[in-house]
């Protein structure tokens, strides 16, 4: 049995919680712990979020003076290297083999999201302090729908993933494989070759690619939400816990789920779903054993 499991921003830092490194710890060692007990020796890759991080990093690099010593691809390379080995240790501290692989994911240069930035990243600003770092660094800002203003960036979509061969190797040696962290490097094709460019390509986008590519039995989203909702955060919120991919589909057309939370989770589980005929879960972490053996959350099935 191959599992891949998303981890999402709370498995590293709680809403409303100090982002500091204890909690850090505390989080991410919680996260791994119950995920342990949920897979016992079978295969697994894990990938994880970095919109927080990936923007606390350009920001106070941008910000240092120290000139122009990182870009967007460089920062999401660092997320990975930061959250992957903070997941990899607490795996060792329970004795099991992992081991991170920065990953790079080829986009296309001609993806409409480079002239449409959408991807909130870093932390929340007041509007004037926003004015000035536009002006400053030419950053695009965004009203969140979770309060104050924040950096948005280009989130194309994943095509293809660079570092897939070594991944599928480490899995047969039977580690737990860490990649894809905060939706890849994104690298874009030109005349044969590779070159970075910058964004923050979605998380569950890249997780989703990232199962198929590996045949993965099953595909766990873990958040911090039950599941998806209808009419989320309305009088006639309904959850969903079990629905067809192609009912899901429907839905997904309708635009009932918001572009940057729930609306790419949907869509990464459709897409696993329709091209594996496997199934996908959506659920909460905080319950992600029995989310993983499909007992908790919304389950996708073909
Ligand atoms: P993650 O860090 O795990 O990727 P996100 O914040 O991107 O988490 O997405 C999860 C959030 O999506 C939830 O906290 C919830 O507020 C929001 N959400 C929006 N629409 C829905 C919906 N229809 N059902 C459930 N949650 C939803
Ligand atoms: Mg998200």
């Amino acid at each position: 049995m191959k599992t891949l499991i998303a981890l999402g921003g709370n498995a590293i830092q709680r809403k409303g919680e100090e982002g500091s490194v204890e909690n850090q710890w505390k989080n991410i060692r919680k996260a791994v712990s119950i995920i342990s007990e949920a897979i016992k020796n079978n295969s697994l890759v894990i990938t994880h979020g970095n919109g927080p991080q990936v923007g606390y990093i350009a920001a106070a690099l941008q910000e240092s003076n120290l000139g122009n010593i990182v870009t967007l691809d460089i920062a999401d390379a660092m997320t990975q290297g930061w959250i992957g080995y903070m997941l990899q240790h607490c795996f060792h501290s329970l004795n099991k083999n992992a081991i991170t692989i920065p990953t790079r994911v080829a986009v296309l240069k001609n993806d409409p999201a480079f002239s449409r930035p959408t991807k909130f990243v870093g932390k929340y600003y007041s509007k004037e302090e926003a004015e000035v770092l536009s002006k400053t660094f030419g950053w695009v800002f965004k009203q969140d729908p979770r309060g104050g203003y924040r950096r948005v960036v280009p989130s194309p979509m994943p095509i293809d993933i660079l570092e897939i061969d070594i991944i599928k190797k480490l899995l047969e040696e039977k580690y737990i494989v860490i990649a894809v962290g905060g939706g890849g490097i994104p690298v874009v094709k030109e005349n044969g070759k590779y070159s970075p460019v910058e964004a923050v390509i979605d998380k569950d986008l890249a997780s989703s690619l990232l199962a198929r590519k590996i045949n993965a039995d099953r595909f766990i989203i873990l958040t911090d939400v039950n599941g998806v909702a209808l009419n989320y955060g309305k009088e006639n919120e309904e959850w969903i816990e079990k629905i067809r991919v192609k009912e899901l589909r429907e839905l997904y057309n309708k635009k009932m789920f918001p572009e940057g939370s729930m609306g790419p989770k949907v869509l990464s589980a459709i897409k696993f779903v329709e091209s594996t005929r496997k199934y996908a879960v959506i659920g909460n972490l905080d319950d992600a054993v029995n989310v993983i053996e499909g007992n908790s959350g919304t389950m996708v099935i073909p």
